[in-house]
């Protein structure tokens, strides 16, 4: 079966949009797209008509914890198969809202993988971090336990225990989550806001500590995602050769600087801090969280603002974690334009550069072009006038994801 998208415009991915565009594919790859003048005949072809034609989404951090709550101490009291039953109807919300990607950094993504692949559940293609590789009382460890007991609880919830101290420990930690099927490296490089004790202006790991990850990953041709917010955890981070930049709430002039020059991407959440800051106290999130997260709610989208300036190359990331949240994926985009991006650049960070934050695991898809993976999405009106479309599910009219269709 041939598919044929005739659209009053089609949104490449990167480059510029073209006026009466079509998009052909009759297996998992693309085999034409651009101008309908040039576009081959196709009679026997199944025809759909549209607004606008564009790549599938990236969601380049997000996690599938199966929990309604935003208290994270939920994942070590809800039953782990409890948990992954709920994240199939999340895989499934993603697809629908036009994410035929998801980057998963912690949580039972590695599992989803397998499951999508399988084609027992129907979701975006994951590409899973397994845990989050942390200190002893890093961001990623579990402040309300025992380190005996927090290592039990996250080797039970997602399958491999994620607290590593010292180099050699690092590096064990590192093939820990290959043995769960990593295909990116996430640690937490500074501390964070939805953990009880740890400062996120405070870096996290040893220069030592840092260097022996990138070294064991780089060597299983995995790149290193870090959880960072504050300055110095940032430029060691960079400096020990992480390849994304996640969250970068303190990011000044330096730093994007040094990420420019090491060729570190930035995915900078931004739809989690309004999240928190619009619904995080009706959805039970911890004292202590709210307090962090109203320190850092300004300066991390003038952080965001001051990359966009820069030029520092992006990449979109939500950090979705709850039952349900997921779908509103697309919220991100018009954020990115607040921050100060054009809407072909933010739906650009949400589609071409979306492979690049998975470094030589990186698969051939996120914009159309002829040869690349066929994850093409239809959408009702024009994102590159209004951004805020993307953000609607609804307005998701089709979805492909290697040349199969699973919406409209
Ligand atoms: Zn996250």
């Amino acid at each position: 079966m041939t598919t044929r998208i005739e659209a009053t415009r089609l949104i490449p991915g990167r480059g510029n949009v073209v006026d009466n565009g079509v998009v052909i594919f009759a297996d998992s790859a693309i085999s034409y797209a651009g101008v309908a003048n040039g576009a081959p005949e196709t009679p026997d072809a199944d025809v759909v008509s549209t607004d606008t034609v564009m790549p599938g989404m990236w969601e380049c951090h997000g996690h599938f914890m199966g929990i309604y709550t935003a208290n994270i101490d939920e994942v070590w009291t809800t039953r782990p198969q409890l948990a992954a039953m709920r994240v199939t109807a999340d895989a499934r919300r993603a697809l629908h809202a036009g994410f035929t990607s998801v980057r998963e950094l912690g949580g039972l993504g590695s599992f989803l993988s397998f499951a999508v692949e399988e084609g027992q559940v129907e979701g975006p293609n994951v590409y899973a971090s397994g845990s989050a590789l942390s200190m002893t009382g890093g961001h990623g460890d579990v402040h309300s336990m025992d380190l005996a007991d927090a290592r039990r609880a996250m080797i039970r919830a997602w399958g491999e225990d994620n607290v590593v101290d010292g180099p050699d420990e690092a590096r064990a930690g590192v093939r820990r989550m290959l043995r769960l099927g990593a295909r990116v490296i996430k640690i937490h490089a500074s501390g964070g806001v939805l953990s009880q004790l740890d400062d996120p202006h405070l870096p996290q790991f040893s220069k030592e500590e840092l260097e022996a990850i990138v070294d064991e990953a780089t060597r299983m041709e995995r790149i290193v995602a870090a959880h960072t917010h504050g300055k110095r955890g940032m430029m060691a981070a960079v400096e020990a050769g992480i390849k994304t930049l996640e969250h970068g709430t303190y990011i000044d002039e330096e730093v994007a600087d040094a990420m420019i020059e090491n060729d570190v991407m930035l995915v900078p959440t931004r739809w989690v801090i309004e999240f928190l800051m619009a619904e995080g106290e009706k959805r039970g999130m911890p004292e202590y969280a709210k307090k962090k997260a109203a320190a850092a709610a300004g300066q991390h989208a003038e952080g965001i603002a001051l990359a966009v300036d820069k030029g520092v190359k992006m990449a979109l990331g939500t950090d979705i974690f709850g039952v349900g949240l997921w779908g509103r994926n697309g919220e991100e985009l018009a954020l990115m334009v607040d921050c100060g991006m054009t809407p072909l650049q933010a739906i650009e960070m949400a589609t071409a550069n979306g492979p690049d934050t998975l470094g030589p695991q990186a698969p051939n898809t996120g914009q159309l072009v002829a040869g690349m993976d066929a994850d093409v999405i239809c959408i009702s009106g024009d994102p590159s006038t209004d951004i805020s479309l993307l953000g609607t599910p609804d307005n998701v009219t089709h979805v492909f994801k290697g040349g199969t269709r699973y919406k409209g």
